[in-house]
């Protein structure tokens, strides 16, 4: 059997599929090694994708060729477009995903991958040579050699679920955990942290009484995640809402030193903004009453999600408490809720490139870096499967800015300010937040993915089609006039709608654009004066962007700065002066004297005789 790769990845969930995905379709012989081949993918909380500023990085995914969005699209089973009632900086798109099918379908595409091969297999350790990584050595002794490793093993390494007083090694609930390979990582030198997350329990639905409840439907015509998906036509099901009360609380309150959150069982730091229903009623005692979706699993499923009630309270009391909500007096619960602990590697270890300071060619995508959630860990899988490819052939690697993508705002803050907490995207994290929108997520990033061969030739003329309508269009719209007005002045206008001008002007209808197009010329046109002042302050961004921070400098040696900038940026040894002015520690007054320090040195350089 072949056992000599270009790259290899290890672990098959989401991060690890896009990363093999990727570096297979750049040409590259490509393992991918995962515990258990059936269930790559697999949706460990709950079923869905996408969600606030998580959609605009599903939609980034995709316009890098990667493969999340598509394959909701075809195992999507409610769409909603989150915000609509706000401006379109903010407006995201989800979708509950059938999770069989999504998983399986993800299989699929894994197994019909040119270049792209599959072990199912737990790897325990790390082969290194001259610092630099050379393969990976499985459980049952098998070597696999490959000129770059790429580590994906989510909630995985040295998993522990806690569910009331019990505590068993797991990955997740029914998965073994990882037990020897973040200690092959501790041997390489890399500092491993503890993180908690957790997920409530899966209920049956048929012992939930529906008439009780307030059903939330999906959008009537679901806008597809891919911009290679022209219609969702499969079945689309309803969610339902109920919501927790003053008896669950109580419920809750009388045992709270039965949940191993509170008892001291659970050591690990779990995410603030995502709660237990514990947490929650022990956090904010005020409130009486927590909203709880429950979210179908799939359609060939009777298993539905309670969103809302993650829990990691003994067997016994979960039910309990349960069966004090609205619609769920009779509940059965198929599967108890839980929380889990793991390590993971604290990300200011890793480069912007994903690949470890400490030892080259290895790279770390998805939960291990301290993110939290399937999209963030495909977007850094992405890349991390791109970057590896581009390590080999000796190029530059691919980093996205925080100006042009969620994705580099993502990676950003992780490398450079790391995280104690499971790290999550928000759209409040993003400075440039009107320019990266969900909407135009091609526009922006296609180039590149194109550029590395993972988007086609048709979909690369099919942007610069559309491309080149939105400029003809809107040409049109500042050229012509009525009644004194341009239309693109009448667009302008806060209540009118593209779709209003197409009314008043029978030629408009001659430039037959699209729909995704019109939407376009809309937001520029409507918004073009914060958009131009979000490009002007981009422009001041990228300046201290552009500024290079030489590889020769040594932190230490500049006596004029303060001892604890001088620390932390040789921690996390920034690569501009813009990465370096966002390091907590690091002032505005630090940056000033890097800078001077760094001009001096060129210019004497510069004048030193030959
Ligand atoms: C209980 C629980 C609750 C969660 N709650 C939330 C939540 O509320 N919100 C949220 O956004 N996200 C939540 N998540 C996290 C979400 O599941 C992850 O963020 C996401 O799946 C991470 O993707 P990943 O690719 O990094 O890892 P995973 O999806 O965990 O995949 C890791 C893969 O690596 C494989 N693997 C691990 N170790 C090895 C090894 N040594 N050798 C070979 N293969 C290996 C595993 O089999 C698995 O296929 C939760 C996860 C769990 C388990």
């Amino acid at each position: 059997m072949r056992n000599n790769f270009d790259v290899i990845v290890v672990g098959g969930g989401h991060a690890g599929c896009e990363a093999a995905l990727a570096a297979a379709r750049m040409g590259r012989a490509t393992l991918l090694i995962t515990a258990n081949f059936d269930t790559v993918a697999q949706l460990s909380c709950n079923p869905a994708i996408g969600g606030l500023a998580k959609g605009q990085l599903v939609r980034e995914i995709d316009a890098l060729g990667g493969e999340m969005a598509k394959v909701t699209d075809m195992t999507g089973i409610q769409y909603r477009m989150l915000n609509t009632s706000k401006g379109p900086a903010v407006r995201s798109l989800r979708a509950q995903a059938d999770k069989k099918q999504y998983q399986f379908l993800m299989k699929e595409r894994l197994e019909a991958q040119d270049n792209l091969f599959i072990r199912q297999d737990m790897a325990e350790s790390l082969c290194i040579e001259n610092k630099r990584a050379v393969g990976v050595i499985g459980k049952n002794k098998i070597k696999y050699l490959g000129n770059a490793v790429i580590i994906t093993t989510g909630t995985f390494l040295n998993g522990l679920i806690h569910c009331g007083t019990s505590q068993i090694p797991g990955g997740r609930a029914g998965e073994p955990a990882s037990m020897e390979l973040s200690g092959s990582l501790r041997g390489l030198n890399l500092e491993i942290g503890r993180l908690k997350t957790g997920t409530p329990a899966r209920i049956n639905s048929k012992s939930v009484d529906f008439s009780a409840l307030e059903p939330q439907y999906g959008d009537e015509t679901p806008l597809p995640f891919s911009f290679t998906t022209n219609k969702i036509d499969r079945p689309q099901v309803p969610c339902y809402i109920t919501h927790t009360n003053k008896k669950t609380h109580d419920v809750i309150k009388a045992n709270l030193d039965k949940y191993p959150l509170f008892t001291g069982q659970i050591k690990g730091v779990g995410a603030r903004y995502c709660p237990s229903i514990e947490d929650k009623v022990f956090r904010f005692p005020e409130k009486d009453s927590h909203q709880v979706f429950l979210e179908p699993e799939g359609l060939n499923t009777m298993e539905m999600y309670c969103n809302g009630v993650s829990t990691s309270a003994p067997p016994e009391m979960q039910e309990e408490m349960l069966r004090t909500i609205k619609g769920l007096e009779n509940v059965e619960i198929t599967r108890y809720g839980y929380a889990i602990e793991y390590d993971f590697a604290p990300p200011t270890q890793i480069k912007p490139s994903l690949e470890t300071k400490i030892v080259e060619n290895l790279f770390l995508a998805g939960q291990i870096n301290g993110t939290s959630g399937y999209e963030e860990a495909a977007a850094q899988g992405i890349m991390a499967g791109i970057n590896a490819c581009l390590k080999i052939e000796n190029s530059d690697p691919f980093i996205l800015d925080r100006s042009e993508a969620y994705i580099g705002v993502l990676i950003d803050d992780l490398v450079t300010k790391g995280t104690s907490e499971p790290y999550r995207m928000f759209t409040s994290r993003a400075e440039y937040r009107l320019l990266l929108r969900h909407d135009n997520a091609d526009r922006r990033l296609m180039k590149y993915g194109y550029k590395f061969g993972l988007i086609s030739q048709q979909q690369w003329d099919a942007l610069n089609e559309k491309e080149d309508k939105i400029k003809e269009v809107r040409q049109y719209l500042e050229s012509k006039t009525t009644a004194n007005n341009s239309l693109a002045k009448i667009l302008r206008r806060p209540d009118s709608k593209f779709e209003d001008i197409l009314e008043m002007d029978e030629s408009l209808k001659g430039f037959n654009i699209s729909e995704s197009a019109q939407e376009q010329v809309e937001i520029e046109v409507k918004y073009e004066g914060y958009i131009a002042r979000q490009r002007a302050q981009i422009e001041k961004f990228m300046k201290m962007e552009n500024f290079a921070i030489p590889d020769w400098i040594d932190f230490e040696s500049i006596p004029e700065m303060r001892i604890e900038a001088r620390q932390k940026l040789t921690a996390v040894n920034p690569l501009s002066l813009g990465q370096a002015s966002r390091i907590s520690g690091v002032s505005p007054a630090d940056i000033a004297i890097l800078m001077l320090y760094i001009e001096g040195k060129a210019r004497r350089a510069e004048r030193k005789p030959e």
